[in-house]
């Protein structure tokens, strides 16, 4: 992407210079719905295979734009990324995440870890572990209730500071799980290095091994790895029956995908946790 000033637009074509306004007023648009509080988690259930229960819920952000309706994270998540206000976006629902756990609490339910996405470029800030662990203890939240997904590419940049901060969050009581996991090129070399608690298989490696042998031996090998680490592993994007069949025989510990569920707001979120027979793992 070019970098260059408002005088500079002259230069572009006009087709980029519609892109670039387009990015702009997004921008503005970015920074008034922190403004207004216009994100809005939803939440989409975790199963464990073996038991068919809920074990968990990962907290997916979408954004309630006065005009354009739902606006999906893949839209607006990297643009926060570029100008910083993906902190702004992460304390939000960190925020409705940490409400969201007390109401059930208050309505003696027993929550399932909520998982919460964190972005790659927020480990270079070195007092981010800080500002997690502080607004928990605000809320009165246990650690236990929440885990934190990273990608490998947040050690891309600086990988002696991002183990700290997972250090740092690790012995604070939360744990974390390696989300896209299988995408990367250096996937394993970061499991000796990270303080992990989870692999998440990545949805484009599930979306079709029960008919491709390659994909169905990574699946294989990263489940075996998972077990000798002694790591929990998470399929992702599990949308049939014959998937969730494989990944039983194959031991997987636990599935999120349509199969089971579609991220659901928070009201569907809790009729999950009281009632856990709406679950569709069996
Ligand atoms: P992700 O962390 O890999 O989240 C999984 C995405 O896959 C979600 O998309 C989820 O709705 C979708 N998904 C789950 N099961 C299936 C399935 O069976 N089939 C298909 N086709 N899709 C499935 P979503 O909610 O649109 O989020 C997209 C990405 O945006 C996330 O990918 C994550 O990277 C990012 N994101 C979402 N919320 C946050 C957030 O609060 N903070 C940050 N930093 N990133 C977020
Ligand atoms: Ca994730
Ligand atoms: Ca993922
Ligand atoms: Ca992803």
């Amino acid at each position: 992407r070019q970098k260059a000033g408002r005088n500079n637009f002259r230069f572009y074509s006009p087709k980029i210079n519609q892109r670039a306004n387009q990015q702009l007023q997004m921008e503005n648009d970015l920074h008034k719905a922190v403004e207004r509080n216009e994100f809005l988690v939803y939440y989409q259930p975790k199963v464990d295979v073996s038991s068919g229960q809920l074990c968990g819920m990962e907290a997916l952000v979408r954004w309630q734009h006065p005009e354009s309706g739902m606006v999906s994270p893949d839209d607006f998540i990297p643009l926060a990324e570029t100008n910083g206000i993906i902190d702004a976006i992460t304390e939000q629902v960190l925020v409705q995440v940490c409400g969201h756990l007390t109401r059930w609490q208050e309505a003696s339910l027993e929550p399932v870890p909520v998982a919460i996405n964190l972005s790659p470029v927020q480990f270079k800030n070195p007092q981010l572990a800080g500002k997690i662990i502080k607004q928990l203890k605000k809320n009165n939240i246990l650690p236990k209730y929440i885990e934190l997904e990273i990608t490998e590419n947040a050690v891309a940049d600086n990988l002696a500071a991002t183990i700290d901060l997972i250090h740092e969050l690790t012995d604070a009581g939360f744990s974390i799980s390696l989300d896209d996991f299988g995408t990367g090129y250096c996937s394993y070399s970061y499991l000796k290095n990270f303080p992990v608690d989870k692999i998440k298989i990545d949805r484009s490696i599930i979306t079709d091994f029960t008919e491709n042998t390659f994909d169905a031996a990574i699946v294989n090998s990263i489940i075996t790895l998972a077990d000798h680490l002694g790591l929990k592993i998470v399929a992702e994007g599990v949308e049939t029956a014959e998937q969730l069949k494989f990944l039983r025989d194959l031991n997987c510990h636990q599935v999120q995908g349509y199969l089971i569920s579609k991220p659901v707001p928070y009201e569907q979120a809790t009729e999950f946790i009281s009632d856990p027979s709406l679950i569709n793992g069996k």
